[in-house]
């Protein structure tokens, strides 16, 4: 079956599970949202491919190996899977910024190589789905349209506003997966970059986030 070009990549820290300034050094510290791996799950029920794209610039920082990187990833892929979902790429960039590599967010190598394994030929009816504005600077070079998240790093992210203008705005994963779902598909699937000016894409999408309490915009319990 060909993938679907109906496609979410997520940033992993402060988007899927609680983000720490002091890395997540080992699968003991690594904490995921619930709601998220459930949002996740809902994702790939509804139809769409789910990919994860990280900075782990800890590795070459010497505070943990890919082993704990790909422990950490066995573990997300079977907490969704448990949760009737699937994460169909996970890609990282185990590089630091001195080593000037192609694939560290704002770069967009990382969701090129998701572009490529997936064969799709362009992700502009994908989202990127971040915390940091790096993530969102990824997201928009590869031509994604893109979503930042309170959790984490978000509210700092939002506080400081600075490129934003194509972003929008919501509480946490599962508020953007209960819209995306519910209100924004045909959107997605049947037009280009978000209609309106972007300061009015902005704030429609914050206050969509703003008003999610219809029990179709949560996903079920687990
Ligand atoms: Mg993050
Ligand atoms: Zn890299």
């Amino acid at each position: 079956m060909p993938i679907a070009p109906k496609l979410v990549i997520l940033d992993r820290d402060g988007v899927i599970n609680q983000d720490s300034d002091q890395y997540i050094k080992s699968l003991d510290e690594w904490v995921p949202y619930p709601s998220a791996i459930d949002a996740i799950a809902w994702l790939s029920r509804n139809g769409w491919t789910v990919a994860v794209a990280t900075n782990q610039s800890g590795v070459a920082r010497g505070y943990f190996d890919e082993r704990v990187v790909d422990a950490i990833h066995a573990r997300l892929n079977a907490l969704v899977e448990g949760a009737g979902g699937k994460i169909e790429q996970i890609v990282y960039c185990p590089h630091e910024p001195a080593d000037n590599c192609h694939c560290r967010k704002p770069k967009a190598g990382l969701l090129e190589t998701i572009r490529d394994r997936l064969g799709l030929a362009d992700l502009a009816r994908s989202w990127m789905v971040g915390d940091s504005l790096r993530d969102l600077q990824a997201g928009e070079a590869i031509g994604c349209r893109s979503a930042l998240v309170r959790t984490g790093k978000g509210r700092d992210t939002e506080a400081k506003g600075e490129g934003l203008q194509h972003a929008r705005v919501f509480d946490d994963l599962a508020t953007f997966v209960g819209w995306l779902i519910n209100d924004a598909q045909a959107d997605s699937l049947d037009s280009s970059p978000p209609a309106g000016t972007p300061d009015a894409a902005m704030d429609e999408g914050a206050s969509l986030a703003a008003t999610r309490t219809s029990p179709l915009n949560h996903p079920p319990a687990s």
